[in-house]
């Protein structure tokens, strides 16, 4: 049930917002129960002291979810952090990019660019495959990976033009991943990147913390001074309370990790994330008055974005989305067009009920 109720509303709102993005139910009445009194202790989650033996236990139960998720090997370290993930667009290369190093950027879409714009910030940052040609419409595949480059950063599902890699790519040098929009949507071999972050909004939490997994090995080799809350071996010391973290999307994340992990993991979010995307990609296909804007096997099974073929029928489709609670389904603003977010706490039905809503705007078209 990821249904989005609350005591004033009766009608299910089909929650296809791209990010802050959907949970599951659960995790909000688990959530709010939290707020009023957290497990019985008289006091609220929100006014307990980071270090009190029961938010240290929250910490450490998300660390431990994300790594058995994940199947994280010996030598990664699971950190939560602030800043968004835009912070590790500056993070990352003041992290892994050395003094007179250069560091590989694959460029295909918005935040890819906006990683890109950092890593210059450092050093020499090559951008050595791009999909801007065809705005943003598919994933590079013809490129050649310097290995003299420190490392590789990639994007791996590109939330605004609705593209995404499907696989771990192999890479002669140590890749770095921005997962922000697809993380824990499907298996990931973990020993194949040196550096995942996410900002937890889309599919591990509310908006408030970035998890990153990292090679710790790798680190503290730039030869640079590092601002100590840029740093991520200031993080790793310290357990992710170097500062005050933030406690309530860590617990929050944690409850919808639990979530996932009680549902079957990222088997079973790929597996529902397929079938999803599926029902909606068909009826794209088969129906003329929509079209899909991504190259098909590149297509995001997170955002899939469309466009309707007869432009005059949007505020009309508008209305009937209106009408049938779906909600969010507008494209970025620097697009246009529809996005329709489908993460894994969305279920199978809101799917469903937007595809009815199309077909119904055929049938009236004739
Ligand atoms: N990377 C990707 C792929 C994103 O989708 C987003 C946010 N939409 C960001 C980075 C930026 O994240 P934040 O807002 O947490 O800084």
């Amino acid at each position: 049930m990821s249904q989005v109720l609350n005591p004033t509303q009766v009608k299910k709102i089909h929650n296809f917002s791209a990010g802050p993005g959907i949970l599951p139910q659960e995790v909000f009445k688990q959530a709010a129960q939290a707020v009023l009194n957290y497990e019985g202790t008289g006091l609220s989650l929100l006014e307990m002291s980071h270090r009190s033996k029961e938010f240290i236990a929250v910490m450490e139960k998300a660390v431990a979810l994300v790594k058995e998720l994940f199947n994280v090997p010996a030598g990664y370290q699971v950190l939560f952090l602030q800043g968004g993930a835009s912070t590790q667009f500056t993070m990352v290369p003041a992290n892994l990019l050395p003094v007179n190093g250069k560091a590989a950027y694959i460029n295909t879409g918005e935040w890819a660019g906006k990683a890109v714009k950092e890593a210059k910030l450092y050093g020499q940052t090559d951008v050595i495959a791009s999909s801007e040609d065809q705005n943003f419409s598919y994933i590079p595949k013809n490129y050649t990976i310097p290995t003299d480059a420190a490392y590789l950063h990639i994007t791996t599902n590109n939330t605004i033009f609705g593209t995404q890699y499907k696989q771990d790519i192999d890479s002669p040098i140590p890749v770095v991943a921005d997962m922000s929009s697809d993380i824990f949507s499907r298996p990931v071999d973990v020993s194949k990147y040196a550096l995942i972050y996410a900002g937890a909004q889309k599919n591990m939490g509310p908006a408030g913390t970035t998890m990153v997994i990292v090679k710790e090995d790798l680190l503290g080799k730039t030869g640079r001074q590092i601002p100590t809350m840029l740093n991520y071996k200031t993080h790793i010391d310290k357990e992710s309370m170097f500062n005050t973290p933030p406690v309530f999307p860590i617990y929050v994340s944690m409850l919808t990790l639990q979530w996932l992990k009680d549902n079957g993991g990222v088997a079973f979010a790929q597996k529902r994330n397929q079938e999803k995307f599926n029902i909606l990609y068909n009826e794209l296909e088969s129906n003329p008055l929509f079209k899909p804007t991504a190259k098909k096997e590149d297509c995001s099974v997170m955002n899939l974005t469309f466009v309707l073929t007869n432009e005059a029928l949007e505020e009309q489709f508008n209305a009937m989305l209106k009408e049938a609670g779906i909600s969010g389904l507008k494209g970025h603003r620097s697009v246009g067009g529809f996005r329709a977010s489908m993460y894994n706490a969305m279920d199978t039905d809101s799917v469903k009920a937007l595809v009815e809503v199309m077909q119904a705007l055929a049938t009236k078209q004739g």
